[in-house]
């Protein structure tokens, strides 16, 4: 059988899924997916890629993780370093979708998309759920692309996001900002959120060395815990905590946003300092709809 290219993909998952695809302009149905593009009723047009993906944001914003941030981030994902956290948000999945032959699963704010290509390449995840990963950045989107897989990828906003009410089953927010009101409206009435946020000692050997941010040496998620409480029903909570050796140091300290703000000289600092391992501390919590 011949291999459908990439755009071919996308257009077979976006006929697949017009049902619960919206405008993000005017809030209406989609009506047609075309050659190069998606078109509302109100024919709002949105641009089809051809690496394989949809961006649904007229204006694109800048943000400030820009490719190379993604390209050390796969890297790192590429080490394991993350592989107790990808196998823990498989468990959780595949116990919430034990009773449903198909479940639409969301990543919001998915970035190259690893954690999503993790649940594709799980066969037991995969044949009950459909997979969504939408983040604003197209650099992180296009990049996610470049998995082998059948993932509707978009270029979309969280605060907007391009689906009908009360459509996912599980919405994924890992390490990434979160959108309660637009979660609930897209979640159905079993829905859950499975988010994942730093805890005490995340990244703590980094964060000690950016200079006169030693205060900031531990973290409190507890303003983050708060905010999801308020929205959600806490159904389950776990903390991963382990340490790892990291053997690309620079990789590691150009993937996180922690470093953002630093100057090319501060980089090169942390990156020459004598840091021999690196705490990951995360706490992972599932909330349902109240
Ligand atoms: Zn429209």
């Amino acid at each position: 059988m011949k291999k459908l290219k990439k755009i071919e993909v996308l257009r077979e998952l976006l006929n697949e899924n017009i049902e619960i695809l919206r405008c993000p302009v005017c809030k209406n149905s989609i009506k047609a997916i075309t050659e190069n593009s998606v078109l509302c009723e109100n024919n709002h047009c949105f641009n089809i890629s051809k690496k394989g993906y949809v961006n649904l944001i007229q204006n694109n914003t800048k943000t400030i993780y820009d490719k190379s941030l993604f390209e050390s981030r796969r890297k790192i994902y590429e080490d394991k370093t993350y592989d107790k956290l990808s196998k823990e948000i498989i468990a959780i999945i595949d116990k919430y979708t034990a009773n449903k032959d198909s479940n639409y699963i969301l990543d919001a704010g998915c970035g190259e998309g690893y954690y999503l290509n993790q649940l594709y390449l799980n066969n037991k995840i995969n044949k009950k759920c459909r997979l969504f990963g939408i983040d604003i950045s197209r650099e992180g989107i296009s990049l996610a692309t470049s998995y082998e897989n059948n993932i509707l990828w978009s270029v979309s906003d969280l605060a907007n996001l391009p689906f009908k009410n009360s459509k996912f089953d599980i919405i994924l927010d890992i390490l990434s900002p979160s959108n309660y009101k637009e979660f609930k409206r897209v979640l159905n009435k079993e829905g859950i959120v499975i988010k994942v946020v730093p805890d005490e000692h995340y990244l703590q050997e980094i964060r000690s060395k950016i200079k006169g941010n030693i205060k900031k040496e531990t973290y409190s998620n507890k303003d983050i815990i708060d905010v999801f409480k308020d929205n959600l029903e806490i159904v389950y909570d776990n903390r991963i905590t382990y340490r790892i050796n990291p053997s690309n140091l620079e990789e590691f300290i150009k993937m996180t946003p922690l470093t953002s703000s630093l100057s090319q000289d501060q980089m090169n600092e942390l990156i020459k300092s004598n840091i021999e391992n690196i705490t990951i501390d995360l706490n992972v919590i599932v909330g349902k709809i109240k």
